[in-house]
């Protein structure tokens, strides 16, 4: 396709980029968050928005469909980031990926104990990657959202989620133990776009440089 596609996701994503795309003089035509369109024109005619979920916007630009796209790193780290170029740490949508528990779990017994502890998250491989890394045995759970339900209702031990204030776990009578990364969003481009479109894509991704300082 000529132009320059962007792939992004509405929510978070979208609300905390905008400030960033106004500033590179590429703000939406019409609000991506009212409007049903899935392609969204921008202020300038060689660039649009593509409206993805959060968790597929790596996978538009690793297959070229977009030629840049923004995703939190929480989404990369869980993609694997092959065939993505990742220039510039954006700034945005920060929190951390954390592991919790029911408030009264004993993680640390159960770990010393060697117990087989029941995970539930949507980052399946970066889950298992974290306790492997520590020697800790687990049962993955995969689940595609609300994962603070899980320990409530006896799916699973601990959770592995985003954290940003900590309302929603004290909400569930959940606490926050361990880190495994810090998150923010992240730039990310196709590098094969950007050999055939640097003259196009190069300056954009300054801009989006200058915009984030
Ligand atoms: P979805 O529910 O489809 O995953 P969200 O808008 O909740 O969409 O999350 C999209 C992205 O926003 C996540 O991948 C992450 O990078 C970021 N994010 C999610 N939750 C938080 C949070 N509590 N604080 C800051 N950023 C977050
Ligand atoms: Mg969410």
């Amino acid at each position: 396709m000529a132009g320059i596609g962007i792939a992004l996701s509405k929510g978070r994503i979208l609300a905390e980029a905008a400030p960033l795309l106004a500033r590179v003089g590429l703000a939406p035509r019409e609000d991506p968050e009212r409007s049903r369109k899935l392609v969204v024109a921008t202020a300038r005619r060689d660039v649009r928005l593509i409206v993805v979920r959060a968790s597929d916007a790596p996978t538009y630009v690793q297959y070229g469909a977009a030629d840049l796209g923004i995703a939190g790193l929480d989404v990369l780290a869980e993609h694997g980031g092959a065939g993505l170029y990742q220039p510039l740490d954006l700034g945005i949508a920060a929190c951390r990926m954390m592991v919790a528990v029911r408030r009264g779990f004993d993680y640390a017994r159960a770990v010393r104990q060697g117990a087989r502890l029941r995970v539930a998250t949507k980052y399946v491989h970066v889950t298992r990657a974290h306790f492997a890394a520590k020697g800790v045995h687990v049962d993955l759970i995969r689940l595609y959202g609300s994962m603070e339900l899980a320990p409530l209702v006896g799916l699973a031990d601990a959770i592995v989620d985003l954290v940003s204030s900590g309302q929603t776990l004290r909400a569930n009578h959940l606490v926050a133990i361990e880190e495994i990364m810090p998150v923010s969003a992240r730039l990310i481009v196709n590098p094969a776009a950007l050999k055939t479109k640097r003259a196009q894509l190069q300056p954009l991704i300054e801009a989006f440089a200058g915009a984030v300082r």
